[in-house]
C-alpha cells in the first residue's frame, strides 16, 4: 500500500524470528509491521503462543543457573563487545528504527551511540557487583561469628518495552540484567520488532551465551502471560500508565521496576536565555516527533518575557525539517501511526476551541504531525493535563515563581522537569519541591544521560533505571552468617 509521494525504499521486509530456547524460530503465525512512512510491510514477526511462554520460562528457569555461574568478568567482556558492535552497525540499525517507526535517522543514530553507551556501563558495574563483611561482635550472640553479603542474581527477568526507543529502552534493561546475573526474557514492541531483534543479536554476536535471552513476540496477551508466571522473579517494564497497572495486576507480589508516562514540564524565567531556551524547547520538544516520555510538553514561561519566547519559539519550531525518516536531514519524521497523530491534530483543535491560539502546525500529513505550538491553552485542557506523546507543545505565561511549581505539580505524572535560569536559590527550591524524578536546569525536561538514575513519582512510576540501580532492582542481597568462624 504505497502512499503517493512516499518513496518505497528497496529492502527486503525483515523476517523476525521469536528467539527461544536457544533457537530463532520463525515458522508459524506472523504479524506484519507496516512502516508509517513507506506504508509498505517493513518486517514481519512470528508471533508467540502459549505453547512458545511455557518453552520459554522452562528454559530460561533451567539456564538461570548457567548465567549466574558466569564470572563478572565475562559477563563485563561480552557487554563492552556488544558496545562496539552497536557503533559498528549504527546505521543499520538507525535504518531499521527509520523504517519501522518513522523516527529519522538523526535521532536513531543518536539512539544506536546511547545503546553503546549502556552497554559499556553495564560493563563497568558488572564488575563493581559486590558485598559487605558485617559487624557481628557488637551483639553478645554474635562474638566469635562472621556475617557476609552479596548481590545473588533474581534469577528470571522479564522486560517489556515500548515502541518509542525500542533498541536503547531495551539495552538498559537486558544489559543490567545480565550483568547482574540474570537470564532475561524480553518482549518487545508490537510496532518494533526488527529493530529489537537486532539489538539482541549484538549482544549474542558479542558472546552473550543462548541461556541468557529469549525474545518473544506479541502483544499485551503475551506480556500479560509472561507477567503472571511464577518462574518470573523481576520485571522491567517501560509503557503506559494504563499497562503498567494491568502488569501490575498480572504479577502479584514479584519485584517491579515500572517507568511509566508524563507529561513534562519546563520553566523558563525572567532571567533566563529566551533566544538559547526557545532554540533547546524546539530540538527537543518535537525530537522523535515528541514521542518520548519526557519530551517537553508544557512551557511556563514568565509573563515578562512570554511573547518574546513565545516568537522565538515559533520561529525556531518553524524552522525544523520535517519529512522523510531516512533522509538525514530531517528533524522530524512520522509518528507511530495515523491514530497516534489524528489523536494530536484532535487535542490540538480542542485546545484552540477553548480559547488557545495555534502559532504554528495544527495539522498531519498522514502519520507525520506538523510540529504544533498551542499558544495559551486553558489550564485543564487535554494537550496540557493529560501525555500528548506528539509533536504538539503547550506554552503558558506565569506570574510568580512559587505558583508555577504548584502548577507544575498538579499533575497526575512526575518525570523530569527543565528549568532555565541563574538564580541558586530557584534552583534548589525548584529541586526540593517539583515532584518530578530529575531537573534539569538550563535545558529542557528532555535531557538524559544512561548513566544517571532516571525514573518517575507518581503515575510516572518507580525505580530508577540506570545501570547501578537496576543491578540494585535485579538481584537480592542473600547473607552468609559463619558461626565460630
Ligand atoms: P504500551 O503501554 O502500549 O506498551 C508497552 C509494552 O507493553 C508493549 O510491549 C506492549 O505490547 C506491552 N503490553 C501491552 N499490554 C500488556 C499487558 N496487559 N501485559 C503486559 N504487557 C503488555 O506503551 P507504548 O505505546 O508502546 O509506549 C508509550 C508509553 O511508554 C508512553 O506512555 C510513554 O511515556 C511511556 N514511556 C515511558 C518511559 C520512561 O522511562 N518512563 C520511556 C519511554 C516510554
Amino acid at each position: 500500500i504505497d502512499s503517493p509521494g512516499h518513496a518505497v525504499p528497496d529492502d527486503a521486509p525483515a523476517t523476525v524470528g521469536c528467539l527461544i530456547a536457544g533457537e530463532w524460530v520463525s515458522d508459524g503465525p506472523r504479524a506484519d509491521r507496516v512502516g508509517p512512512w513507506t506504508r509498505a510491510v517493513v518486517s514481519t514477526a512470528r508471533q508467540a503462543g502459549d505453547h512458545d511462554v511455557e518453552t520459554a520460562l522452562g528454559y530460561a528457569r533451567r539456564g538461570a543457573r548457567a548465567v549466574a555461574r558466569m564470572s563478572p568478568a565475562a559477563r563485563a567482556g561480552v557487554l563492552e563487545r556488544a558496545a562496539g558492535e552497536a557503533l559498528a552497525r549504527r546505521d543499520e540499525l538507525a535504518r531499521l528504527l527509520a523504517l519501522e517507526l518513522g523516527k529519522p535517522v538523526k535521532d536513531g543514530r543518536g539512539e544506536i551511540d546511547r545503546v553503546a553507551d549502556t552497554f559499556a556501563v553495564s560493563a563497568a558495574e558488572a564488575r563493581r557487583i559486590g558485598g559487605e563483611v558485617l559487624p557481628v561482635a557488637g551483639w553478645a550472640r554474635g562474638v566469635g561469628n562472621t556475617a557476609l553479603t552479596h548481590r545473588a542474581p533474581v534469577g528470571v527477568a522479564l522486560a517489556i518495552t515500548p515502541f518509542n526507543a525500542p533498541a536503547n529502552l531495551l539495552a538498559h534493561k537486558l544489559a543490567a540484567s545480565f550483568a547482574a546475573g540474570n537470564t532475561t526474557i524480553v518482549k518487545p514492541p508490537p510496532q518494533a520488532p526488527a529493530s529489537s531483534a537486532a539489538v539482541v543479536r549484538l549482544l549474542l554476536d558479542a558472546g552473550m551465551p543462548p541461556e541468557a535471552v529469549q525474545v518473544l513476540h506479541g502483544g499485551g496477551a503475551v506480556g500479560a502471560a509472561l507477567s503472571a508466571a511464577p518462574e518470573v522473579g523481576v520485571i522491567s517494564f517501560t509503557g503506559s500508565p494504563g499497562t503498567g497497572a494491568a502488569v501490575a495486576r498480572s504479577a502479584g507480589a514479584k519485584r517491579l521496576v515500572m517507568e511509566l508516562g508524563g507529561n513534562a514540564a519546563t520553566i523558563v524565567c525572567e532571567d533566563a536565555d529566551i533566544a538559547a531556551a526557545a532554540r533547546i524547547c524546539a530540538a527537543t520538544g518535537y525530537s522523535n516527533s515528541g514521542q518520548s516520555c519526557i519530551s517537553v510538553q508544557r512551557v511556563y514561561v514568565h509573563r515578562s518575557r512570554y511573547e518574546e519566547f513565545l516568537d522565538a519559539f515559533t520561529l525556531a519550531v518553524e524552522k525544523l525539517t520535517v519529512g522523510d525518516p531516512l533522509d538525514t536531514a530531517t528533524d522530524v519524521g512520522s509518528m507511530v501511526d495515523d491514530d497516534a497523530a489524528e489523536r494530536v491534530v484532535s487535542w490540538t483543535r480542542e485546545a484552540a476551541d477553548a480559547g488557545a491560539t495555534i502559532t504554528t502546525g495544527g495539522r498531519r500529513d498522514g502519520a507525520t504531525v506538523i510540529p504544533t505550538v498551542v499558544a495559551s491553552p486553558p489550564p485543564d485542557a487535554r494537550i496540557v493535563r493529560d501525555e500528548v506523546f506528539g509533536a504538539a507543545v503547550a506554552v503558558r505565561p506565569f506570574d510568580d515563581f512559587d505558583d508555577v511549581l504548584t502548577t507544575c505539580n498538579d499533575s497526575r505524572y512526575g518525570l523530569q522537569a527543565g528549568l532555565f535560569t541563574h538564580d541558586v536559590r530557584r534552583i534548589l527550591t525548584a529541586w526540593r519541591e517539583l515532584e518530578v524524578g530529575g531537573l534539569i536546569v538550563n535545558g529542557s525536561s528532555n535531557y538524559r544521560l544512561d548513566h544517571i538514575p532516571f525514573g518517575g513519582v507518581k503515575d510516572s512510576g518507580f525505580g530508577r533505571e540506570a545501570p547501578r540501580w537496576m543491578i540494585d532492582d535485579y538481584t537480592v542481597v542473600k547473607t552468609l552468617m559463619l558461626r565460630g568462624i
